[in-house]
This record gives C-alpha cells, structure tokens and sequence, in this order.
C-alpha cells in the first residue's frame, strides 16, 4: 500500500484542443519523494557560470541545427523554417527596447492577468521566476536586458506528429510549433507593455539562455530521464520560452513532481533509446544533479530514421 507523501497543486493548463485544465491535486508516494525541483549547490553554479559560462545555444544545440542543415529531407523543411520565422526573430531582437503603451496601476501585482492572458492567447502553461542571469549564454549577455523577472511560457506540440518521432513530420511539426510559439509571445509581450512594462522575448530560435532550470524554479515541472523537461500535463510534449520584464509578478517556487525518483525506477527511455544517448544514473553537473542527455548519440540514430 503506497503511503502519500505529499499532494502538489498543478498549475492550469491549457490542451491543444482549446479545452482549459483547471488547477488540480496530484498525491505524491512517500517512496517518490525527494526535493522539490533537483538537488544543486549554488557555489558550484556560480562557480561555472564565471569560469565555464554557457557559451551559445549554437554551440548547446549543435548537434541539432548540424543535423537539420546535413539532412536532405530535413534542410529543405529547415531552409523554409528560418524564412518563415526570420520576422519573428527580427521583433523579438527588438522586442526588450519597446515602451511600455500603458500606464501601470502603482503596488498592482499583474501576475493573475499575464497568466490569464497567456492561457487565452493559447500557451499551454505558464510560470513566473526571477530571471537567473547565471544561465544567460555568453552571446547574449549584452542583449539581456536587467529586467527582474521571467515569464516561463510552453506551447504544446501536436499529439499525433510527437508519435511519430524521428521522422520528417515530427521535426516540421516542430518547427510550427516553434514559429506559432513566437507569434504569441509576441502578442503577450504587447499586452504586457499595455500594462505598463517592459517585455523582452527570448525567442525559440534564438535562445538567449538555458531555460529549464527557470521553468524548474517557477513549479512547471521537473527534468526528466530523458533530459527534458516533464510537467504534468504535457510529459515532455512541449516547446519552453521565456519572457522577461519588469512587471511586478509572484514567483511559483519548485515543486516536487516525484520525477527525480520515478525516472530513477522507470528508465523505459533509457533501455528503449537506440543511440543509448540516456544515462542510466544522474551525475553532478555544472552544480545540479541531474539526468544528461548525450546529444551526439542522438541525433545521427535521428538522421539515419527521418
Ligand atoms: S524514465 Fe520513464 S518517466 Fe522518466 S523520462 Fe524516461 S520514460 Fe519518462
């Protein structure tokens, strides 16, 4: 008989579908339990962020973009992609040096009406953090600008193309998901200078950080096994942005899901992984214990199946 440890709320959500998911109770087994988010030593995070900082997204994701471009199939849908996105890219850059249009309501927290906006324009969840500086990539520290807080924001991927990973379809259904993603928070940057503050979007294309450890700290979810992040309602179906600004939000705090422990059990991912990209057990890394994904196992199983 499983004992509960403890019950978390999950945030609202909203499904694909157009169907809102209202605020829910997920029992926690005591067997389950660990920390909320991930175990880390903050002395080690600095540490490497001053001496070993993230360098670019680039560099993080190379082996991806490197796929994409020396993939037939895939350069063409990739080429088409970075036309397409290349307008979003452009006002996102801009987007931090906008004025606000609106006047701000002085002591309002506005943190009730971004997250209802957010879920209305259609993102799937939605989160509030202070943006961590330490997980800015090197080429963006003179892009970010100081705005306090960080609005987390996932859109979610269509069902039926995620199933049908590694292929063609999948990763377009991708790239969609990444372009339809930017125009919205395009749309919740506006509405957030209506309210009278600044907004600055992190585009998907153009990361300006490392962004889970965010959606970690504001209660969204936990990492998984497989290296990405897991929330309640979408698993791992799901593509993170963030929004930074000045607007005065509440920040959710990190949440024990029970992932740390179940991944620990689970591993079907890690047995079924062809590339044996997957870890089995988690390593201390960067000052965070945690699953790591070994990407240049993964994307050539990726290429020879697409
Ligand atoms: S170990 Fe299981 S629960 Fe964790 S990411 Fe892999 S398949 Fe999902």
């Amino acid at each position: 008989m499983l004992k509960i440890g403890h019950t978390v709320t999950v945030p609202r959500a909203l499904k694909g579908s157009g169907e809102g998911v209202e605020p829910d109770s997920i029992p926690i087994p005591e067997e389950l339990e660990t920390v909320p988010g991930h175990r880390q030593d903050p002395d080690t995070v600095n540490y490497y962020t001053r001496n070993y900082p993230l360098e670019s997204e680039n560099i993080v994701n190379y082996s991806w973009a490197s796929w994409m471009l020396k993939t037939s199939d895939m350069k063409d849908a990739f080429e088409e992609h970075l036309r397409l996105e290349k307008p979003i890219v452009v006002a996102a850059r801009g987007s931090g040096d906008v004025e606000p249009t609106g006047a701000p309501a002085p002591g309002k927290d506005v943190t009730e009406e971004i997250k209802q906006k957010a879920l209305e324009l259609g993102f799937g969840m939605v989160g509030f953090t202070a943006y961590d500086n330490r997980y800015t990539f090197k080429s963006k520290r003179g892009w970010v600008k100081p705005y306090p807080n960080a609005v987390c924001v996932a859109i979610e991927q269509p069902y039926e193309k995620t199933q049908m990973i590694p292929s063609e379809a999948a990763e377009t259904a991708v790239l969609a998901t990444y372009r339809r993603g930017g125009e919205l928070c395009l749309e919740l940057a506006d509405y957030i200078r209506s309210l009278g503050y600044h907004a600055q979007v992190h585009s998907f294309a153009d990361a300006a950080s490392a962004v889970i450890p965010m959606f970690v700290a504001a209660g969204l979810g936990q990492q998984g096994a497989m290296g990405y992040l897991l929330s309640p309602h979408f698993g791992s179906r799901h593509r993170l942005t963030l929004i930074t600004t000045d607007a005065p939000v509440t920040h959710g705090q990190p949440v024990d899901y029970g992932i740390n422990a179940f991944c620990s059990i689970c591993q079907v991912c890690v047995n079924r992984c062809p590339g044996r990209a997957l870890m089995r057990d988690k390593v201390w890394w960067r000052g965070v214990e945690k699953f790591k994904i070994v990407a240049k196992r993964c994307r050539p199983v990726m290429a020879a199946c697409a």
